[in-house]
């Protein structure tokens, strides 16, 4: 427990024009794969940040009308008054817990496929859209830029009858028609809306303007505004344009909602940007230039930095979207000083994965994130334990340890163990390799709990057979044993073709690179047919400790997966820097002791890489001899498999698995079978 005085800064209430934000706390808009498509998830999922503390609760971007059509993404909409009802249960949900509810109103310009609609493309100049599509933005004439700034001001006074406090202007992100306008390599014109940046400004000055007109008596008006594009002098930047907007339109905004974009950018990885508070530079110069309150972000989960950034005037108030998707009670804890118990983000971008793919947000760190309203899970509370006393549960990666938490807080006697000297399994492993040390803050919360709890034993350095576990005579156990890499180079491609492994061949796995084996002197070559993030962490640790890596991959790009966590850009960028050979779209035939054969997977032709030895990235082993064992036993009520021993996947879905069996333990099996969890359904209307 740490003195609440310490931080007592950061709940100082904050006025933003008409309103009052309770302290400091403030969850910026952040997309959530919910939206219009499933509006309970989403009234629960914020209304959970309102009862965590959180003083502003936000929206994702919500499209105000059928040209700016964000689908098959699950944003919010506000094309017309029909909308007002799904996002007055958001406002509700916020309002019950004390908070302000924002939305971040959005015209996407060429970023909006508009897909569902079929309306055209709207941008300042002609232009491709954002998204590799046939199709083409056309540039809005004075009429449609006249019609623009109607949607926009119709769209804040349905955004004020649907209960919000604060509603903002959006230009950030490279998404939106504001931003747009204001971008000289975007806006061509020749008109009093291009050229100068005066005239590139009077868009999004007047949508502050007809905004403020509109609701600004009973609202405050947000701009969220990207003050560099982090592209040097090919974009704006903060240092020139950037800060030439900010004074251009200073007391304009109720509040300066700034960041940098694009997107990459501004929700960057731990992997490449491993510092907490990494926007602080770009921003800093806003709060000298406006009067206005200002907030900004930077994966900020250290009290201690939230206070440093109020005090050296970097900020008024504390922007987060993943901090507050990590941990939604992350107020609440710094406030009763339970700082050890705050669950920070690790900064994977699991969940943007999840909105990029259009369904309910997931997190490495809180499995409760998107389970809010279909569940009814709740990330600080869980049902006390039923008839039963005792569990055990063998393994402590990610799925054990959440499982062993969970069960724990649930009033079991939990016996926990672990084969190796130290808990943790893959998130332990994996987080030693370069760039991902933020990742062990997944075992590190879980094994922080742990240790605070009086019914909980763990055993490390025990690997546990069948014998010794009927020997603990515990009636309920937990297998979560994990996965384990294939030797073989069987994989998604492999499967139809397996390669042939010469027995002479030097093979390594993830594994053996993880338990600390290095590769033979000379070439080696790495094979992915995973596709996800292991294969290209592994090129970075092996270039870096001097090796000739080729990069082999029946993949067109290195890491396709990582597109999903805005990520592969850099990692393809970063291998083509320490020298690595990337050799995509070709097939792993064969496996020597000098060479691999390969074959293109497109045209077949053959071609062999020099390789000392191989590291075999494709498929992994469910460990599960353990299971097998027992049941054949039997004699338990109950044995369950869980984490990858049960489903290889993410790290993310490992702790899920942990989480859902500690929750379901004691439940009727029948009702678990029955009902996995609540569906919003269409409403058939005549
Ligand atoms: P998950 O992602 O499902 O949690 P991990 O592979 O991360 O899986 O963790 C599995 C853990 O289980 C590893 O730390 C491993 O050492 C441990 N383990 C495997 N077999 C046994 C066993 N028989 N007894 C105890 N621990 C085991
Ligand atoms: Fe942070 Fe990863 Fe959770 Fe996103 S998924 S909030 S990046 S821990």
């Amino acid at each position: 427990m740490t003195d609440a005085n310490t931080y007592a800064v950061l709940f100082e209430p904050v006025r933003i024009g008409p309103v009052t934000a309770r302290n400091r706390f403030y969850q910026v808009p952040h997309c959530n794969g919910m939206g219009h498509v499933r509006p309970r998830a989403e009234a629960a999922n914020r209304g959970m940040k309102a009862e965590g503390g959180w003083a502003v609760v936000s929206t994702q971007e919500t499209e105000i009308h059928p040209t700016s059509d964000l689908s098959p993404f699950a944003e919010n909409r506000l094309w017309d008054e029909r909308d007002i009802p799904a996002l007055r249960l958001m406002t509700e949900a916020v309002h019950a817990h004390g908070a302000l509810a924002a939305i971040e109103l959005a015209h996407n310009g060429n970023h909006a496929q508009n897909l569902f609609s079929r309306a055209p493309v709207f941008a300042p100049s002609d232009m491709s859209l954002d998204y590799a599509i046939p199709k083409q933005a056309r540039a809005m004439d004075k009429a449609d830029i006249r019609a623009f700034r109607r949607w926009h001001r119709d769209a804040a006074l349905r955004a004020r009858d649907a209960g919000f406090d604060v509603i903002y202007v959006y230009a950030g992100h490279r998404m939106t028609l504001a931003q747009h306008f204001l971008l000289p390599h975007m806006n061509q014109r020749g008109d009093e809306y291009g050229g100068s940046l005066e005239n590139r400004v009077r868009l999004t000055r007047e949508l502050l303007e007809d905004t403020r007109e509109a609701v600004g008596d009973t609202c405050a008006v947000a701009f969220r505004f990207a003050v560099d594009e982090m592209l040097g002098a090919d974009g704006m930047q903060a240092a020139e344009e950037g800060r030439a907007v900010v004074e251009l339109l200073a007391e304009l905004p109720d509040l300066w909602d700034v960041n940098v974009c694009d997107w990459p950018n501004d929700s960057v990885t731990t992997r490449f940007q491993p510092q907490d508070g990494y926007q602080n530079d770009y921003i800093a110069f806003v709060k000298a230039v406006t009067s206005k309150p200002v907030v900004g972000v930077g994966r900020l989960t250290s009290p201690d930095q939230m206070v440093s950034m109020i005090r050296k005037g970097i900020v008024d108030l504390i922007g987060a979207a993943r901090p507050s998707i990590a941990d939604p009670f992350l107020p609440r804890k710094i406030e009763e000083g339970r700082i050890d118990e705050i669950r920070e983000c690790i900064g994977c971008n699991i969940c943007v994965s999840a909105d990029t793919q259009g369904v309910p947000i997931r997190c490495t760190q809180n499995p409760t994130m998107g389970e809010e309203w279909r569940r009814g899970w709740h990330p600080e509370k869980i049902a006390p334990k039923g008839r039963e006393e005792a569990a055990l549960v063998i393994g402590a990666g990610p799925a054990g340890l959440e499982c062993a938490m969970q069960l724990a807080r649930r009033g079991y006697e939990v016996t926990l163990a672990e084969a190796r000297a130290e808990a943790g399994g893959r998130v332990l492993r994996e987080s030693a390799l370069p760039g991902l040390a933020a990742w062990k803050r997944v075992a590190d919360y879980r094994l922080n709990d742990l240790a605070q709890r009086a019914n909980v034993r763990l055993f490390t350095e025990s690997r546990l057979d069948a014998d010794a576990v009927l020997e603990l005579g515990i009636p309920n156990v937990f297998v979560a044993t994990g996965a384990t890499w294939r030797r073989d180079g069987i994989g998604r491609t492999g499967q139809r073709r397996p390669p042939v492994i010469d027995p002479a061949a030097r093979v390594l796995t993830p594994d053996d690179i993880m338990d600390g084996r290095t590769p033979p002197d000379g070439p080696v070559a790495i094979y992915d047919d995973d596709q996800a993030y292991l294969a290209g962490v592994l090129a970075e640790r092996l270039a870096e400790a001097g090796h000739h890596v080729a990069f082999v991959t029946p993949a067109s790009v290195v890491s396709p997966w990582t597109d999903l966590t805005l990520e592969q850009a850099r990692v393809q960028a970063r291998l083509i820097k320490l020298g690595v050979e990337i050799r995509c779209t070709r097939q792993m035939l064969a496996l020597g002791p000098d060479r691999m054969r390969t074959a293109c997977i497109y045209s077949g032709r053959e071609e062999d890489i020099p390789c000392a030895s191989a590291v075999l990235v494709t498929e992994r082993h469910r460990d599960t001899a353990l299971y097998d064992a027992l049941r054949d036993r039997g004699g338990f009520r109950t044995l369950e498999l869980i984490g990858d021993a049960a489903s290889p996947g993410l790290i993310a879905d490992a702790v899920y698995s942990g989480h859902l069996a500690a929750r379901n333990f004691e439940r009727d099996p029948g009702e678990i079978d029955r009902d996995w969890f609540r569906r919003e359904m269409v409403a058939l209307e005549p």
